[in-house]
């Protein structure tokens, strides 16, 4: 066996690597936040101000690791660019939306840590997506100077629910690693019921949205993951609220990083335009 002279610095994974960028810290808070209508991220409401309060509580974060509804691919994927672009994806809304930039850095190093942490599937390095609206649309208003590392990671179309729960709970060590890692969708999402004569009617929502709600509230508070991870079996209301499952999925991979001891927080829990909750989730 022959000796490199570097053998040392050869020897070390991607693991190894990442870990001497970010030391070891007090384990971090997670978050679930409740982003409803890209226009949140240029409007002042009571909302945006709960993710403001929410971030105060919060020590600063090395890195941001965010699971947004709106970026679905087959298999997982993270964001490796040093750089990662503000996504505006979507469509009709005014002008000064479409401006928004949220500069943030990428963070490779975060992105390798995260692949190499994650061992129940092959975690994709993505260099083409970028931040889109379901992370900028909420992260700018927690640290509007972009100046902390943001990366997204993807939701697998073709994993079940327990996948989800189950990849979410090898990403636990960045907890200590200084690393707030953010699901960003909605509790209750139906597009197809949304009454759109009333977007941004607050404190409105439909019986089976406000059940639907109240129920995952219930079983957020009693621990009650199973329930959560079943949700295809809990009933008509679920069904209206979950017609599709990418805007409730990153509450998935938000539960599954609650720890023994941790402190669950509920906030900006109201219905909007019927059919739509912004209900946001801190486990501490
Ligand atoms: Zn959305």
């Amino acid at each position: 066996m022959s000796v490199l002279p570097f053998a040392g610095a050869v020897g070390l994974s991607a693991l190894g690597r990442a870990s001497e960028t970010f030391p070891d810290t007090q384990k971090m808070p997670v978050l679930f936040l409740g982003h409803g209508s890209p226009m949140n991220a240029i409007e002042e409401n009571e909302f945006v101000s709960g993710f403001r309060t929410v971030a105060q509580t919060i020590p600063k974060p090395h890195a941001i690791l965010c699971v947004s509804a709106h970026w679905e691919t087959r298999g997982t994927y993270v964001t490796a660019m040093q750089m990662p672009q503000t996504i505006h994806d979507f469509g009709g809304f005014p002008k000064a939306l479409f401006d928004v930039q949220y500069p943030a850095p990428g963070s490779p190093e975060l992105a390798k840590m995260t692949q190499a942490l994650i061992t129940s599937t092959e975690v994709g390095l993505d260099d083409k997506w970028g931040l889109d609206h379901g992370a900028w649309s909420v992260i700018k208003h927690l640290y509007p100077d972009a100046d902390i590392p943001v990366i997204q990671m993807s939701i697998d179309v073709n994993a079940s629910p327990e996948a989800h729960y189950n990849i979410a709970r090898q990403l636990s060590k960045l907890r200590r690693k200084g690393v707030l890692i953010i699901g960003s969708g909605n509790m209750v999402h139906n597009l197809r019921a949304v009454d759109w004569q009333n977007l941004n009617k607050v404190d409105y929502g439909y019986d089976w949205a406000l059940e639907a709600d109240e129920q995952m509230r219930k079983f957020i508070l009693e621990e009650d993951h199973k329930s959560l991870i079943a949700f295809r079996s809990q009933g008509k209301a679920f069904d209206m609220a979950i017609p599709t499952p990418e805007h409730y999925l990153p509450l998935i991979y938000t539960l599954a990083l609650q720890e023994k001891g941790d402190e669950v927080s509920i906030f900006n829990n109201k219905a909007v335009a019927g059919s739509l909750t912004m209900t946001s989730v801190k486990i501490a």
